[in-house]
């Protein structure tokens, strides 16, 4: 049995960054994800893609299980084109083209609906609560999008009401609760049920709210970023996996800190360069090196 259940997109990838482009890399929220939470703990996939998927090797030799994965004959696997300016923190979409996602409806097998922890990835709120609801899972953890918050808002606020733990970024959490102020967005959340509300911040780090704690963290000082795209699902990735691998569904405080540590390192990695290209040679040893500088550049003590 999978000790972490990841649900989200897979997707064909189309980028455009001001340092280059790639057509049809592999991404999605699921793959994002399932990359950077492999290096921590085993992890299954649930998602649908089309006869025209060749990704699936890529994610098997990782040891990323993908029996979840259905494949719809003479479908095609949703695809996304997105571009950046200098302002890395803005992906503007240009095209979304759902093909088999469309008729997406995830079943969990018995197995599946087993795993202590479950990751509802970026996909319809709805969908969400439809898994969430099939799983017998101790911890979930949900991510959305701004296009959510903006057609679906209801049902998105239904489905964080039963989850364990939001991560959003900072520009969702303000428009889904129309507060200023992180804090105020935090507690607004919370206040729908979760316990753990993650604000990530793009390039200045990540934000964690817990039992009326806060926690923060920079972004990891790089000097070249070549890609964006998928930044916020590894980040995801990582600290939900770094969750699984401790075995506790009520995570306590240290194990948090840490985790948001872990999820921001490994989405520093992912930045480097376009799409999955860099996470998938990612070692758990080169997201150790770089935990040890961050937690160096990070704490000072009090003189
Ligand atoms: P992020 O981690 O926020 O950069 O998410 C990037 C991933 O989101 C890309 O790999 C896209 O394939 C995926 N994506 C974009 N739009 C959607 C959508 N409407 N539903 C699900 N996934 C999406």
């Amino acid at each position: 049995m999978n000790s972490l259940i990841a649900v989200g997109s897979i997707a064909y990838d189309t980028l455009e960054t001001p340092f280059g482009r790639r057509d049809r890399a592999l991404g999605g929220s699921a793959v994002h994800f399932a990359l950077a939470a492999n290096l921590f703990t085993d992890v299954g996939v649930v998602g649908v893609v089309g006869d025209d998927f060749d990704g699936e090797p890529v994610l098997a030799e990782r040891g990323i299980d993908t029996s979840g994965i259905q494949v719809v004959a003479g479908g095609a696997t949703f695809a996304w084109e997105g571009r950046y300016g200098f302002d890395l923190n803005v992906a503007e979409t240009l095209d979304t083209r759902l093909g088999v996602f469309e008729q997406f409806d995830p079943q969990l097998s018995a197995e599946q609906a087993k795993a202590p922890v479950l990751f509802l990835g970026n996909i319809v709120p709805d969908l969400q609560r439809s898994v969430r609801k099939q799983s017998q899972a101790g911890f979930v953890a949900l991510d959305s999008m701004n296009l959510w918050i903006e057609i679906a808002k209801d049902s998105l606020i239904g489905a964080i009401g039963e989850v364990d733990c939001v991560i959003l970024n900072d520009g969702e959490a303000r428009q889904l609760t129309g507060e200023s102020t992180l804090a105020k967005a935090a507690r607004a959340i919370s206040a729908h049920g979760p316990r753990i509300v993650v604000i990530k911040r793009g390039e200045y780090g990540a934000a964690l709210f817990v039992d009326g704690a806060f926690f923060g963290v920079p972004g990891y000082p790089l000097e070249e970023v070549f890609d964006p795209t998928g930044a916020g699902d590894s980040f995801a990735g990582g600290f939900v996996g770094y969750l699984a691998a401790t075995g506790q569904t009520e995570p306590d405080i240290a194990h948090l800190k840490r985790a948001v540590a872990y999820g921001s390192i490994v989405a520093s990695f992912n930045v480097e360069e376009f799409g999955t290209e860099r996470v998938q040679r990612l070692t758990r040893d080169e997201v150790e090196t770089r935990v040890g500088e961050f937690h160096a550049m990070t704490s000072f003590d009090l003189g």
